[in-house]
């Protein structure tokens, strides 16, 4: 049987991971998996039937009646394409929510197994070193300076038109980072045997190379 390669991106949201791992995926040819879109997916199909973030046999049904996959780089959620309607402040705070009831964690997990079975793949989210791949063969804990992580948010959300203030960017990057890594679910933390890639001084690029040279001296 081939033996793929896995690349497990663990860190904190504006850390840069999304960025870095599309560059990756397209210098090395391999395929880019973005775990933190199928949560927000998730959350905002939660938020438009209106209900509420905890376990629930109506989350049940949710969770066995919702298809979640990607194609040509944007993720579909039951058939539809959701890439555009999940970066808002609403969504991301949603998708925190949600993804801290374990029957949700579950769901997802199982599938992004599959999804990185049978191809190399670079695969960010929170639990992806420990939980998703404990065996991939690369792993990174990618992270930067909270000021500076929600700056980068703050730049990207004006640029999409979003009316927030860098105050309420900031705040909310420090909610999610207290939600991520306090929840009993698979908090988010850097595994023992990740690497940390702290991108504060670094560009996206940098550290892409980075990652890129690395996997070029293990995998001929
Ligand atoms: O990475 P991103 O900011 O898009 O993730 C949105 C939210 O989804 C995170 O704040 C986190 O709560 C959740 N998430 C998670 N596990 C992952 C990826 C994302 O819990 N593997």
């Amino acid at each position: 049987m081939e033996k793929f390669f896995q690349i497990a991106i663990d860190g904190p949201g504006g850390a840069g991971k999304s960025t870095i791992a599309k560059a990756v995926a397209q210098k090395l040819g391999i395929e880019y998996i973005d775990t933190g879109a199928m949560y927000r997916v998730l959350g905002l199909k939660m938020l438009k039937n209106g209900m509420e973030f905890k376990d629930s046999s109506d989350l049940r049904m949710l969770l066995d009646n919702t298809s979640i996959d990607f194609r040509d780089g944007d993720i579909f959620l039951d058939g539809e394409p959701a890439g555009h309607l999940i970066r808002t402040q609403e969504v991301s705070m949603a998708a925190s929510a949600c993804s801290a009831i374990p029957a949700v964690r579950k769901k997802m997990v199982e599938a992004q197994q599959k999804m990185g079975e049978s191809k190399n793949v670079i695969m960010d989210g929170r639990d992806i070193c420990e939980v998703v791949f404990p065996q991939a063969q690369f792993k990174f804990f990618v992270t930067a300076d909270t000021q500076e992580r929600a700056r980068r948010r703050f730049e990207e959300l004006k640029a999409k038109g979003e009316n927030v203030t860098f105050e309420q960017v900031l705040a909310q990057i420090k909610e999610r980072d207290l939600n991520d890594s306090t929840r009993e679910a698979s908090p988010m933390r850097q595994a023992d045997d990740a690497e940390l890639l702290d991108t504060t001084d670094m560009t996206a690029e940098q550290a892409a190379d980075y990652i890129c040279e690395k996997v070029r001296k293990t995998v001929k």
